[in-house]
Order: structure tokens, then sequence, then C-alpha cells
């Protein structure tokens, strides 16, 4: 009687040292751990769940071969001032608008819950040096941002002044920025944004994986506007040589843990503009090295 009960108590024992062998060997496996995220009770962090949820990420039609009819867009010439540059930022997302709505509901590519009030985006200029998408988010910043869940894009009054560029330069680079502020929108309207919130939800935003999600982000809309801007060059929006030096010139951002290096900057917004399509945009599906 004292043997058999002993041996149940060796067998129980050997399961449960069974039990945490395999759960080791399982989080080993293709673990991508960062120290500031694996907090107690918090989900492990693999490189397979950074990719986003591997399912939904299927799903997503944006990762399909999206490619935008030709943009043909008559856009007025900037002036520096800030009125002067709202009209010009707005007649740039009219013209975008038209191309991305389209080809996005050929595709059936909107989430869901997009009702048409959701597809539109408004621009706000704001002074440079403090722009807010609201009460929570107040960021010290010369550089246009678009406001997910809001769509506003703010468009900082000085952005001319500040990138210091003129005559084509600087045309095609705000042709460029917009694009990839539009880029922001394309990524709310396909549920894009709310996946990237979700994962925030279980990592913080702050930590190297979080700023790690937020490089997808932003490496995305890269590609995306590289999309559009191949899809500028064939409508005769831009010429072909100052869409290549707008495309080559994002080797040169400054680089900061959210935006990526100017190598990732570079292959992206290339990988847009080279394919026209937006299945070369998946940087969820990304090695970690590919988006640093
Ligand atoms: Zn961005």
């Amino acid at each position: 009687m004292k043997t058999e009960k002993s041996g149940q108590v060796l067998r129980l024992v050997m399961v449960l040292v069974g039990i945490l062998l395999l759960s080791r060997i399982a989080n080993c496996h293709g673990s991508f751990r960062d120290s500031n995220a694996s907090q107690p009770g918090t989900p492990a962090v693999t490189t397979s769940n950074l990719a986003m949820d591997p399912d939904d990420n299927q799903k997503n039609p944006l990762n399909h071969d999206i490619r935008l009819d030709p943009i043909n867009c008559e856009l007025p010439p900037i002036s520096l001032d800030s009125p002067g540059q709202l009209q010009f930022v707005n007649a740039t997302v009219t013209c975008l608008r038209g191309a991305w709505l389209r080809a996005l509901r050929d595709a059936h590519a909107f989430k869901p819950s997009l009702t048409t009030t959701d597809q539109e985006v408004t621009v706000y200029t704001v002074d440079t040096t403090r722009k807010s998408c609201g009460e929570n988010t107040t960021a010290p910043t010369d550089a246009p941002l678009y406001c997910g869940g809001r769509q506003k894009i703010l468009w900082p009054s000085k952005y001319a002044e500040f990138q210091n560029l003129r005559g084509q330069r600087l045309h095609g680079d705000m042709l460029f920025s917009v694009m990839h502020e539009y880029g922001h929108h394309v990524q709310f309207m396909t549920g894009v944004q709310a996946q990237a919130d979700r994962m925030f939800g279980l990592w913080n935003e702050e930590s190297s994986l979080g700023q790690q999600i937020h490089r997808r982000i932003e490496l995305q809309a890269q590609c995306l506007a590289g999309v559009a801007m191949a899809a500028a060059v064939q409508g005769g929006t831009v010429g072909r040589e100052e869409a290549e030096d707008v495309v080559d010139a994002q080797q040169y951002v400054i680089e900061e843990p959210i935006h990526g290096s100017r190598a990732a900057n570079l292959h992206w917004s290339r990988a847009g503009y080279d394919s026209g399509s937006a299945a070369a945009c998946n940087t969820w599906a990304a090695d970690p090295a590919d988006v640093q």
C-alpha cells in the first residue's frame, strides 16, 4: 500500500517536471524576449505573435496585391505661408482619397466597422512647436502627424520652412509626407491600426518591443507612400525624376526608435515604389532585423 502510494507520488512529480520542461522548451523556441515587457502576468512575447495575430494577418486584405489607378491630379503651387501649405495638402489628400478609396473598396479591404464618415480625413495646420491629437497626446515636433481614430492630419504651419527645401525638392517632399500620413489613414481604414493598438494593450509602447511595433507601423506607412508615389508618376502628377529623388531621400530621415533607421526607411519606401503594390508593405511579417 505504502509502496503504491509512493509510486503514485513519484509519477505525479515526474508528470509535473515534464510539464515544466515542455513549457520551458516551448518558451525558448523562437522566443524574442523583451526585458522591459516581460512582467509577471503578461503573455510571453514571441516572434510569431509579434507578426500580428497570424490569422488576422492572413485575413488582412491590405497585405494583398492592391494597386492604385494612375493618379492624375492638378495640384496648386506651394506657397510657404500656412494657408498656402494647407491648400496644397488638402488638394493632395483629395487626390489620394479618390485613388485609395476606390482600390480599398474594390479589394474589400475596409474593416467591417468602417462607416463612410470614418473614411474621411481632415487636415489642420498647427503651430510648429506643440501640437496635440487630443487631451492625452502632446508631442513637441515639427513633423506632420496623423491622429489615429480621429482621422486628422496635423500639419505644422512652418513645415516648409523647417524642411528648408525649395522648388521641386519641397514639392516632392511635401507630396511624399502627405502620402505617408494618408498611409496611416489607410492603416486605420483597413483595421491595421486597431490590431497594432491591441498589441500596445499587451506590451508597453515605451519598451523596445513596443518601439518595434511602432516601427512596423511607420515603415508600412512609408511603403504605402511609395505605392502612392508610383501611381502619381504613372498618372503624370509628378515627374519620374522628382519621385525617384524623394523616395531616395528617405535615407536621410532622422533616425529615432519609433521611425527606424535610414536603411529601413529607404528599403520600405523603395519596396512600395518599385512594386506599386501594398503587398510589398507587410512590415508585420518582416524579420525584426528588417524593421530596425
Ligand atoms: Zn508616420
